[in-house]
């Protein structure tokens, strides 16, 4: 959708696949690497803090040595995953890293041995700079086993709970799906049949749902098992380690505190009936009494596709960018400028959209696919939000800094989707495009921050549930799933039999060690509405602020960054601000004849 390719200018990295410059790099890192064992092994426990603040500056500045070429070959990679020669550089890297990785085990244990001698250190002046990233190695070092225990975790696991992952993934992909395709039967993979499950037509999307679901479901016992043992594995392990419940290792990875999240979910609840409020308008929109599950992301009916060109796009993200303040819009402009995005669609290119930190260059590479839809200009301009995030980060803080949970890290990304719905709500010239532009925020927003919260409550069940000494079969795991979906849908949407299944085909409930995935998507959803509703009250003064937000990259918790602008996430009613939002919207849409 662009009268001109849209490809990705790599040359401030590296010259091509051939550029000697890559050999020279890796050979350089190897050395530096083992410069730095050889220096810092068995003496970390040692150091005072003046000489851990030299540890960690080496560590910078050994990571940042190699990190373009990692860069690099991950984009290249990326851009072509058919081409031959990316493939062995990737190789080539990927390899070169865990052998780094792994040669700097003792860092990390040493790191933590250290801390658990001195806490003190973590408030010594001396290491202002790392102050957060230390109390984040402390609040591990409790939970570490020894270092015969840790590998010993990762060798069962390999052949263990890792191999639910891949038989869940191998089921789906070697099964074929029965679809009636507007009228016309089709035999279809997964990938397919998933990918109408959006379809225009609303038979197709029923007829999508159902076989999707029902298939599964047939084989429900099969996915019992191995959520069963992920489950009973999983707390295991947390007793082993020493945590208080399954969340917890979740919440240290997040950087945040159950009291938090409890008190979001609990606004999530109580706000539930307004997103049943938006699904019942919906409805009315689509000309039915009730939505069917297969309507909850359905496009309006009478909405023709809007198509943008890639120049369009980008005039209106920038425009929507500078709309919020001038200088904030110029990472955006940068990126265009230094033509750091690949956004033509081609064969061999890696599915769905990314934004990839460019540390040494204070900036950002992205790709995505863009076919010139609404949702391409929306993807385009959240990508657009990571790539202003790495800008500002860049600026302001070492690299160890640099490493954002993912409750912070969708920051920008979600206020750039903010910035742009702004700016086509004042700009649409039709009460069907304020609808579509509308509906599509709505849909994306209940999705990341109402049905998310259920799985968050599934999870939770099936935890108590295994406590309690109840067999988790297909039953009784698939009741837990209804009751969880039907505490924020309520009597908004009829749903097939079928989908009691829904819960088996979600990848990361067989991911091993990756429990609670989830309410860090919703945190980031409210996170970012809640500062929004704060911009919309303060208006210019609110700028500088979020400009605060994004430079303290990770040297800051979640909290604290809060913090520094007067919020308070530990209250219900900072939430409830973001759901206000939410609310918002909706009487913006029904204000629509
Ligand atoms: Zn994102």
């Amino acid at each position: 959708m662009s009268a001109y390719p849209v490809v990705w200018d790599l040359s401030e990295l590296f010259s091509g696949l051939n550029d000697p410059r890559i050999s020279q790099i890796i050979t350089e890192a190897t050395a530096m690497v083992a410069d730095f064992e050889k220096k810092y092994r068995g003496k970390i426990l040692h150091l005072t803090p003046e000489g851990l603040l030299e540890c960690l500056q080496d560590f910078e500045v050994v990571n940042q040595h190699y990190s373009n070429v990692c860069l690099y070959s991950s984009l290249v990679f990326a851009a072509d995953m058919t081409l031959s020669e990316a493939q062995t550089l990737n190789d080539k890297v990927d390899k070169f890293e865990v052998k780094i990785s792994k040669q700097l085990t003792f860092y990390r244990l040493e790191l933590g041995a250290l801390l658990k001698s001195c806490p003190h250190f973590i408030n010594n002046s001396v290491l202002v700079n790392y102050r957060h990233l230390l109390e984040r190695v402390y609040r591990r070092v409790e939970h570490q086993l020894s270092e015969v225990e840790e590998q010993l975790i990762i060798e069962k696991d390999q052949f263990g709970v890792d191999a639910w992952e891949e038989l869940q993934s191998k089921w789906l992909n070697t099964r074929t799906f029965e679809v009636v395709v507007v009228g016309e039967k089709k035999l279809l993979s997964y990938g397919e049949a998933n990918g109408l499950l959006h379809h225009a037509d609303r038979a197709t999307r029923a007829s999508a749902n159902r076989s999707i679901y029902g298939l599964l479901g047939r084989d429900g016992e099969v996915f019992s098992s191995a959520l069963r043992n992920i489950c009973n594995d999983w707390i295991m392990v947390s007793k082993r380690r020493k945590y208080q419940t399954p969340m917890e290792a979740s919440l240290i990875n997040n950087d945040t505190e159950q009291e938090i999240v409890d008190n979001l979910l609990v606004s999530i609840e109580d706000g539930a009936k307004m997103y049943r409020h938006y699904l019942k308008v919906k409805a009315k929109l689509m000309g039915l009494s009730v939505l069917g599950n297969h309507d909850i992301v359905a496009p309006l009916p009478d909405v023709t596709e809007f198509k943008f060109t890639f120049d369009q796009a980008r005039d209106l993200i920038i425009r929507a960018y500078s709309r919020f303040d001038l200088s904030y819009a110029e990472a955006v402009k940068e990126m265009f400028a230094k033509r750091h995005i690949d956004a033509t669609p081609r064969f061999g290119k890696r599915n769905g959209a990314f934004c990839a930190n460019f540390y040494n260059g204070k900036s950002a590479y992205i790709l995505q696919s863009f076919n010139g839809t609404l949702s391409d200009v929306f993807t385009l301009a959240h990508e657009l939000g990571h790539a202003t995030h790495d800008w500002y980060m860049a600026r302001n803080q070492t690299p160890l800094n640099t490493n954002v949970s993912s409750i912070v890290a969708e920051t920008a990304s979600i206020f750039g989707e903010l910035l742009l719905t702004d700016l086509l709500l004042a700009e649409a010239t039709s009460d069907v495009e304020r609808k579509a532009v509308l509906c599509m925020v709505l849909d994306e927003a209940g999705m990341t921050a109402f049905q998310v919260t259920s799985r968050v409550w599934f999870e939770q069940a099936l935890y108590n549930s295994v406590e309690q000494d109840e067999f988790l079969n297909y039953t009784t795991i698939s009741n837990y799933w209804v009751k969880s979906r039907d505490r924020i849908f309520g009597d908004a949407v009829e749903w097939f039999p079928e989908m009691e299944a829904e819960w088996t085909m979600k990848p990361h409930y067989y991911m091993a060690n990756y429990r609670f995935y989830n309410y860090p998507y919703v945190y980031a959803q409210m996170f970012v509405y809640s500062l929004y509703k704060q911009y919309l009250s303060e208006g210019q003064t609110f700028v500088p602020k979020l400009k605060k937000i994004l430079s303290a990259g990770s040297s800051l918790s979640p909290l604290e960054i809060a913090q520094t602008i007067q919020l308070n996430p530990k209250t219900a009613n900072f939430w409830r601000g973001g759901l206000k939002v939410f609310e918002n919207f909706i009487q913006d849409l029904e204000k629509i004849k």
